[in-house]
């Protein structure tokens, strides 16, 4: 009686598993699937984390030289160029700046205040689109630096930022996703903010946001510096005002809440502003085995991008060589597999997210396969701290998720949740979202049960920050899953 207690489960995964592969396709699938490595993933990211890439800063010699790292490896794999020219590179502008150093931000003295000397990058992070030079002046904090009429909200009325340096916050003070919130969007914006606050007169701005992160504008003369908390909280002194009780406030009503701050502070900032260059995803494709199922593709596709060097080299290596490097070992695993995929498999290395998602629109505008016969897009980012799975999405798309929960089960045992499709009222914030938006069923894999401290957009956002072992598992994954999948017989499945 115990015994046969015991099997019911094992029954219950053998009833319900998708019933795909004989037991020789099983033995061939199992024998690839032991050659995907930790030692490999690892070796892969270190690459694409050296100072050599420069932080893969999309658009720049570096990222350039990254991307055609992936195109050259993909080929070594087997894996065929995913453009109908042959190439395995899509260009699209893409303007970016090189910062030279971290530059420095000096609190003036004042009346009741000492000079002093904030450090990169405990204290400040430069500008990654800052204009080159020195910028002084009275500081003046404007909140969230938005004025919406529409909305009753404005961080400028009656205010004068004339010849000053604002100092803001990222976002947006309304934070329930709902209709709301789509009509506080297009003030989410950096590139808006920085804008806006120009228009309004400020020379300068520092932004109460410790992430290095390009996906801003380049303003003439403007020049603009990342801080933390505590130098906004020292900018506060003598104001009467605390920093935090202030923001939390703004947000709590909704009403703006700017003053003029009794500091003087100078930004200086070296750089150089590169307005008419390019960068590239990099595409490849397994052409499907099966003569019917080969019309359909599956795409998977990370963001090979990362933040560059501003100040020092950020190796974005959570963020995303993980998701990356997952890839490339599910492409080389897929591509040597003894079962061929029936269906096509796309793999997607996209420049420009960091920027603004550049890359992913520009897969989208110009597909390389017919969006109707996308039986889905599987999106990666930061896919490698952690000890278990999240496929975001799944649930919604059930004749998608049971094959890697199937590949879960029966080879991984980590734990692995889903969710359900929702609609978000915010700026879309991954390639995933811009596939999800153009109409693609779009799953998001992140791991989760995180180990290690993530240093996000972070100089310490290096190799020593992944945890390898669920990388090999990630691209394990993707392996059986997306193998699974492409063998489904029924047509149409999507
Ligand atoms: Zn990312």
């Amino acid at each position: 009686m115990r015994t046969k207690i015991f099997l019911l489960p094992f029954l219950f995964i053998w009833l319900f598993t998708p019933n795909v592969f004989s037991q020789d396709q099983e033995k061939a699938i199992r024998n690839t699937f032991h050659t995907i490595s930790s030692n490999d993933l690892l070796h892969d990211a270190a690459v694409l984390t050296s100072p050599k890439y420069g932080g893969r800063l999309s658009g720049s010699p570096g990222y350039l030289l990254a991307a055609q790292w992936v195109a050259d490896e993909l080929k070594k794999a087997g894996v065929k160029p995913g453009l109908s020219d042959g190439t395995y590179l899509q260009y699209f502008p893409n303007a970016y700046s090189v910062v030279h150093s971290p530059g420095s931000l000096t609190l003036l003295p004042g009346k009741k205040n000492p000079r002093k000397e904030y450090h990169f990058p405990d204290d400040f992070f430069p500008g990654s689109n800052s204009a080159s030079g020195t910028v002084s002046g009275e500081v003046v904090y404007v909140g969230y630096g938005i004025s919406a009429p529409e909305l009753g909200y404005d961080d400028y009325r009656n205010i004068d930022v004339k010849g000053k340096i604002v100092l803001m916050e990222t976002g947006v003070p309304y934070g329930t996703n709902d209709s709301i919130q789509q009509k506080w969007e297009p003030y989410s914006y950096h590139r808006y903010k920085f804008s806006h606050a120009r228009e309004k007169g400020a020379v300068g701005l520092l932004y109460v946001s410790m992430i290095a992160n390009p996906n801003t504008s380049y303003l003439k003369g403007f020049v603009y510096a990342h801080v933390g908390d505590s130098v906004a909280e020292a900018l506060f002194e003598g104001s009467g005002h605390k920093y935090a009780e202030t923001k939390a406030a703004i947000t709590k009503i909704l009403q703006p809440n700017s003053f003029v701050l009794d500091r003087k502070i100078r930004i200086s900032a070296s750089t150089t502003y590169y307005a008419d260059s390019r960068s590239c995803n990099v595409i490849g494709v397994i052409e499907g085995s099966d003569p019917v199922l080969k019309e359909e593709a599956i795409i998977l596709g990370a963001h090979l991008d990362a933040v560059g060097s501003p100040g020092c080299l950020f190796p974005g290596a959570l963020d995303n060589a993980s998701g990356s490097v997952d890839i490339l070992a599910a492409a080389r695993a897929l591509a040597a597999s003894g079962v061929k995929p029936g269906r096509t498999i796309i793999f997607a290395f996209f420049g420009g997210e960091e920027c603004g998602l550049y890359g992913s629109r520009k897969m989208v505008e110009s597909p390389v396969w017919p969006k109707e016969k996308v039986v889905c897009m599987i999106n990666l980012d930061m896919v490698g701290n952690g000890t278990g799975f999240q496929l975001a999405n799944g649930k919604t798309f059930p004749e998608i998720l049971r094959y890697f929960e199937d590949a879960n089960n029966r080879y991984l045992h980590r734990d692995f949740g889903s969710s359900l499709a929702r609609v978000s009222y915010s700026r879309p914030r991954t390639d995933g979202a811009i596939f999800d938006k153009a109409g693609y069923k779009t799953l998001h894999l992140y791991t989760s049960g995180t180990v290690k401290t993530v240093y996000y957009h972070h100089p310490l956002d290096n190799v020593e920050a992944l945890t390898p072992e669920i990388m090999e598992d990630a691209a394990k994954l993707l392996y059986l899953g997306v193998l699974g999948l492409a063998n489904e017989k029924k047509a149409g499945l999507k």
